[in-house]
């Protein structure tokens, strides 16, 4: 027998559609690199997402083409989201923080046709063309100088034209991990999974959106979706704030004159905007709701928030995972607890929303599941709708069989009432004579010294342990603290054994494309780095 219930596509193009039929006039602000700011409406958006179908097919691009993006968040940007997966083609979100190794070996592996670009990456764009051979059109998306204009490319369009229809379980959209070992392996959301990552994503105990919510995305386009801001936005209405630059005052600025509620960036960005304010004497805009994700947020800005009257929402996901799986949203006994139990609270990477599934497996051969009991940390596992199943042009036999979990290569320990906490990374744990030492939760109480600006660990050679921790500090401008007076300080946070053989000063700390300390790059740089037995 069959249920008795209508067709309906969970396709992209129903977001966009409801948006500017409910919430027609609801703005799309953009402040541009150059100071400029521009305002659109969601209307405004399908408006031009469908003249951008139209010049699409002029091109002859057909379903499943990919058109590439390489920018900032700007609303020309997110035209070309709705427009390329409306024309039925796959959007490319290209992250100019790549190296150029990296830009050739995804757009060539993407195997892109059309590329959209912001004119600050001209200089990358005219370095790159002769290795990206596939791309037959070049559009720029604020300049007529280097290659037609976004503007002009869709101007010449009526809108009158139709979505292309499909499957919901079409691919949508390609978005590569930064690959820290390796190649970056492209990541094929479907349709299908981006909405219902999206419903999931807008509910009270995750994003909480609204239609009077004002959503500034600082988390770029380029990394995960934003998130997946931009569908949950349209799919409430939310009034959606973009800025092309990170620069701390502006972004304030933006947030106080646009009256933004929700603000979502990684931990580096919510300290830049804390240290600003401070550094100042002022306070936060009045912001209602801190998203963050990507690393992990220290318990010092969760504190500094908190004490501003905003929800800190700290989400654990990944590229692989759409990304949204796990969120600090606030328990049953939430009330309860003190201020400081709170902090800690949020200071985890929160419980699973409906639709993601976690566990945690031995860490030897993955072959057990390790007990809920806050202690035992394991490999983590996930699984769910929005959850990858193969990577972008896998072999067969990476496939994985039906019901299978997704290994994250993450190390996590899973409280009884499910929330999770990231230890490390698989690759970083540090193994100091047979026993697991996170190099996570180092840094961790490491960044609540006065003094430390950004904190780096991973465990160095040692003949007697195998390995030990050595924690690599980047002081705040003007300020001192030795590598005893850190020793000291840590004593007293962490486990005697944990203790950090070795504090190293550095200016800064080498990041990865997605802005994450880059271990790799640390281990390289101290690989002769020798500790006293
Ligand atoms: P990339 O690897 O390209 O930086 P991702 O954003 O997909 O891209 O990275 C996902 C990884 O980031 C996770 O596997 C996890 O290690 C880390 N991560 C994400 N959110 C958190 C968090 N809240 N706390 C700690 N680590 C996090």
């Amino acid at each position: 027998m069959l249920g008795g219930m209508q067709d309906w596509e969970l396709r992209i193009s129903t977001l966009i559609d409801h948006a500017a039929r409910e919430h027609a006039g609801r703005e799309i602000v953009t402040r541009w690199a150059d100071g400029n700011e521009t305002r659109t409406s969601w209307a405004g958006i399908r408006h031009d997402a469908l003249r951008m179908v139209q010049a699409l097919r002029r091109l002859g691009l057909r379903p499943q083409d990919r058109v590439a993006t390489l920018a900032m968040n700007h609303s020309c940007h997110l035209v070309s989201w709705f427009g390329a997966i409306g024309a039925g083609c796959i959007l490319h979100t290209v992250n100019p923080r790549l190296f150029d190794e990296q830009l050739d070996y995804i757009v060539n592996h993407a195997e892109d046709r059309v590329l959209i670009y912001d004119a600050a990456f001209q200089p990358l764009v005219e370095r790159m063309r002769p290795r990206w051979p596939t791309i037959e059109h070049y559009i720029c998306f604020d300049s007529a100088e280097c290659a037609p204009s976004f503007e002009d490319w869709i101007g010449r369009e009526d809108g009158d034209a139709q979505w292309e229809e499909g499957s919901e379980r079409d691919p949508a959209m390609l978005c590569y991990t930064s690959g820290t070992t390796g190649n970056p392996k492209g990541v094929l959301y479907e349709h299908r999974s981006t909405i219902l990552h999206t419903m999931a994503a807008c509910q009270p105990a995750v994003l909480a959106l609204e239609p009077r919510s004002v959503v500034m995305p600082i988390a770029p386009m380029f990394h995960a979706a934003s998130w997946g801001m931009p569908w949950a936005c349209a799919a409430t209405g939310a009034k959606y704030v973009c800025c092309a630059n990170n620069d701390p005052a502006t972004l304030l600025g933006l947030m106080e004159r646009e009256g933004v509620s929700h603000v979502a960036g990684v931990p580096t960005v919510w300290l830049s905007l804390i240290q600003y304010c401070d550094a100042r004497g002022q306070d936060l805009p009045p912001i209602r709701q801190a998203l963050a994700g990507g690393s992990a947020l220290p318990a010092a800005i969760i504190e500094r928030l908190m004490r501003s009257g905003v929800r800190v929402a700290h989400a654990w996901g990944m590229t692989e995972t759409s990304p949204i799986m796990t969120i600090a949203y606030e328990p049953a006994v939430w009330d309860a607890r003190d201020f400081d139990a709170q902090v800690r609270f949020k200071a985890l990477q929160g419980r699973p929303q409906f639709g993601a599934e976690v566990r945690a497996v031995d860490l030897d051969d993955h072959s057990r599941e390790l007990p809920r009991d806050g202690k035992t940390a394991g490999a983590l596992q996930v699984r769910g709708p929005w959850v990858i199943k193969r990577y972008f042009k896998a072999e067969a036999d990476a496939v994985q069989a039906e019901g299978q979990w997704f290994d994250t290569g993450d190390v996590a320990v899973i409280h009884p009432d499910g929330t999770l906490q990231l230890t490390d990374r698989t690759k970083d744990v540090i193994k100091s004579g047979g026993e697991w030492i996170s190099s996570v939760d180092l840094e961790n109480a490491a960044i609540g010294h006065p003094a430390v600006a950004e904190a780096g660990c991973i465990g160095v050679y040692h003949p007697k342990w195998d390995e030990r921790p050595l924690l690599l500090v980047v002081r705040k401008p003007g300020m001192e603290v030795s590598a005893e007076e850190l020793r000291a300080y840590l004593s007293d946070k962490i486990a005697k054994w944990w203790l950090p053989d070795a504090v190293e000063f550095l200016d800064e700390l080498p990041h990865t494309a997605t802005g994450k300390i880059s271990k790799k790059d640390l281990r390289a740089m101290f690989a002769d780095y020798r500790l006293e037995a």
